[in-house]
């Protein structure tokens, strides 16, 4: 693993905007960007659609250790493949966000995915998002964010993520659903949604997405111009 390279781990609760926030982080560093959310829902996906028992901890962990899981991201776009196939789209529906957490709470199924996340630090400097970065895949990263916001700005962004993807979904039920979720990443046995003691806390609630990411640069380049 090169330490050398920079690992800005942005971590916090569904709908806080993390996606939104480290792919222009990304893109203005020239950094890769890592959704491994989007790893925990393409297995949940693939659980789904092959009908396995979610609480059949062992055919999960067996399918998932059968499973090819590719992040592609091109100057324009960002695409998840499972086994080859595309599923971006597929993967942000409301029954894998609801079933995600089965998946999320199997230690080794994390274990397999922390290995991937892991890998992409050794040629690349990364912004990488999640639940655990700062804490459990990079706890040495040289920057953590933990970025929150309100419980009723979360739901509205995600309502508008959705929407323009043509995915429709209700607001009462989203808010349901993401207080649920929030629970379940906070509560869980294995790699619990915590807010690193290192890392610097925005709240995000009454920011615009452009002071997100000029506080988020700001931070890297104070720290690129301390002495090592
Ligand atoms: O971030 P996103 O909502 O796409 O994540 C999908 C699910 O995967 C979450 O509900 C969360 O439980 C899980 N997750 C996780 N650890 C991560 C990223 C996501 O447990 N690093």
């Amino acid at each position: 693993m090169s330490r050398n390279k920079f690992v800005i781990a942005i971590d916090g609760p569904a709908g806080a905007g993390k996606s939104t926030i480290a792919v222009l982080v990304a893109k203005k560093l020239g950094f890769l960007y890592v959704d491994t959310g989007a790893m925990y829902r393409a297995l949940t996906l693939k659980a789904l659609r092959n009908k396995i028992p979610l609480d059949d901890r062992n055919l999960l962990i067996e399918m998932a250790r059968k499973s090819k899981i590719d992040l592609v991201m091109d100057k324009k776009t960002y695409r998840v493949f499972l086994d080859n196939e595309d599923v971006s789209k597929e993967i942000r529906k409301e029954e894998v966000s609801k079933a995600s957490h089965f998946i999320a709470s199997v230690p080794e199924i994390r274990e397999i995915l922390w290995q991937i996340q892991r890998s992409y630090r050794n040629n690349h400097n990364i912004v990488m998002e999640g639940r655990d970065i700062g804490s459990i895949v990079f706890p040495d990263a040289q920057l953590k964010i933990y970025l929150d916001a309100s419980v009723d700005e979360r739901v509205t962004r995600r309502y508008n993520q959705l929407k323009q993807q043509g995915i429709e979904c209700n607001t009462e039920q989203l808010k349901k659903e993401i207080i649920l979720r929030d629970k379940r990443d906070k509560n869980r046995k294995i790699a619990p949604l915590v807010k690193c003691k290192d890392a610097v806390v925005i709240d995000s609630t009454s920011m615009t997405i452009k002071e997100e990411v000029d506080l988020i640069v700001q931070v890297y380049k104070k720290i690129c111009s301390e002495p090592q």
